[in-house]
């Protein structure tokens, strides 16, 4: 079997830089069409995803190959398209209709100020984006593209940002379109909002979503050697603030080795069968020693999806989110809303779980610790310890509201926390925006999941983005939101989104 560490970053995507023309404008013009788009492409070349010319469009014939072509590209992950000129739109009814990818219309020009006292109509002819795009706007909208529209100067950093953050929620979707995501054990007894339907997941989101008999993992922990778990545990020496009594020599080394165990069997698992998330299930351990918690909380860190008690939907959002913010600092990780502190003016979250939360939401050197668990009814399970950093974060949940599956995300705070000296699990606490009361109103009225994905490394608009590509309905909770608005887009939306996908 070979065996693929899972990739988790924008390195070798490309995007690709389309510039729409005519024939009509002659040789000379087209010249300089050709020349300042590739300067306008060039303005986006510090990026993170590769953005790479293409020669100017000029006919349907073309527009429509190069759509096959980012079709069939599996490293293209979408398309920038710009009228430098004028584009007579039908020209691109075909293109845009073939065209399977995402698709950001960036509205722009090649000069910055306008050389007032030299305008002559050689300039009007070669710079007319203004209404050159406009008649794009017009078709794409008339065929219900899907697309991100970005206005301005290609020197001008907020235009950047808007590029990066499609680029991203790109690469998110490109990542989902592949996703293999393998449970161990069903979802948690009795519990709805983590049901869902899977085989509807695959054709929205792309993912594969199948389940194996926990004991299949079992044997593959069993098959972990002494010797990689010795380097394992070394590792954890080095890279965590181990507790004394987990260390070689210490009363509980052997709970550690059996942590380590469990992280190199899922590993092994998750590799050979090309997996990039997961669930397990504290109901369904089979003969597991522990409840996965320190394997799933590096493997998170390290990219993978993962959702606990068989939550396969934000097993997606986690892998999403991590491709999303590939480079960037922070990470992503399944959460819980837990427990509130409900003192009036100054109300706070504490989000937790059993053990699974990444460490990839703090900086700080996390502490390994072992501790009783009550539920799963196994070993004592090792786990990191930590608080997430404070800034800004982002928590994401997907329902499956019977005919269509709903993302809400809420914009928060991360906040420092007063110690915790009794809580031995990863955590994190946060205020979301606008207010307590009217982040959790929103977030009930629309049946959003106790489970989410929180990410620190990017923020809403790259999850609009995301979302937009995915055609998938998106609520957001944020600092202009009221709780009668909130609930009137709920009720427009449940009729906008059973229309707009027919009957
Ligand atoms: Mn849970």
């Amino acid at each position: 079997m070979t065996r693929t560490p899972l990739p988790t970053t924008l390195d070798g995507y490309e995007v690709w830089f389309v510039t729409g023309s005519q024939n009509l404008y002659g040789e000379e013009t087209l010249r300089q069409v050709a020349e300042q788009s590739q300067a306008v492409a060039d303005g986006l070349g510090a990026l993170p995803v590769k953005v790479v010319w293409k020669p100017v469009l000029k006919d349907s014939d073309s527009i429509r190959r190069l759509a096959l072509e980012v079709n069939a590209r599996d490293d293209v992950i979408g398309v920038i398209a710009w009228m430098h000129t004028f584009s007579p739109a039908k020209m691109w009814i075909a293109g845009l209709d073939a065209l399977q990818k995402p698709l950001l219309h960036l509205h722009t020009q090649a000069n910055v100020e306008l050389p007032w006292a030299d305008i002559d109509f050689d300039f009007m002819n070669l710079n007319q984006a203004a209404h050159g795009d406009r008649e794009f706007g017009y078709i794409q909208t008339r065929l219900g593209v899907a697309r991100k529209t970005v206005v301005g100067h290609v020197s001008n950093p907020t235009v950047l940002q808007q590029v990066e953050d499609w680029q991203r929620a790109a690469a998110g979707w490109t990542a989902s379109r592949t996703l293999k995501l393998a449970r161990f054990g069903d979802n948690m007894r009795y519990v709805a909002v983590t049901e869902g339907d899977k085989t509807e997941a695959e054709l929205r989101f792309g993912v594969q979503v199948n389940t194996w008999g926990v004991n299949e993992l079992v044997e593959a922990v069993d098959a972990a050697s002494e010797a990689d778990v010795d380097a394992l545990v070394a590792e954890y020496e080095e890279l965590y603030d181990v507790a004394d009594e987990l260390r070689a020599g210490g009363a509980r080394h052997q709970s550690l080795r059996d942590g380590a165990a469990i992280e190199l069997g899922l590993r092994s698992f998750l590799e050979e069968g090309g997996f990039g998330a997961f669930t397990t299930s504290f109901e369904d351990l089979g003969a597991l020693k522990q409840l996965p918690g320190l394997a799933v909380q590096r493997l998170m860190a390290e990219g993978y999806g993962f959702g606990a008690e068989g939550d396969w939907k934000t097993a997606i959002l986690v892998r999403v989110a991590n491709v999303m913010g590939a480079g960037l600092p922070g990470g992503a990780s399944l959460m819980e809303d837990y427990t509130y502190d409900l003192v009036p003016g100054s109300e706070r979250i504490l989000g937790a779980h059993m053990l699974e939360v990444s460490p990839s939401l703090t900086t700080a050197k996390p502490r390994l610790e072992v501790h009783a668990l009550g539920i799963g009814g196994k070993d004592d399970p090792v786990r990191l310890v930590f608080t997430a950093d404070p800034g800004p974060a982002l928590v994401v949940a997907m329902s499956d509201m019977r005919d269509r599956f709903r993302l809400v995300a809420n914009v928060v705070e991360n906040v420092d926390a007063p110690d915790l000296p009794k809580l031995p699990v990863g955590r994190a606490v946060w205020k979301p925006a606008p207010d307590f009361a009217t982040s959790a109103a929103c977030w009930l009225a629309a049946g959003a999941a106790h489970h989410t994905v929180m990410t620190t490394a990017v923020g809403i608009e790259v999850f609009r983005d995301f979302a937009e590509i995915a055609k998938t309905e998106l609520v957001v909770i944020d600092e202009t939101t009221t709780v009668r608005g909130f609930q009137s887009e709920l009720r427009w939306n449940q009729a906008y989104y059973r229309l707009a996908q027919g009957f």
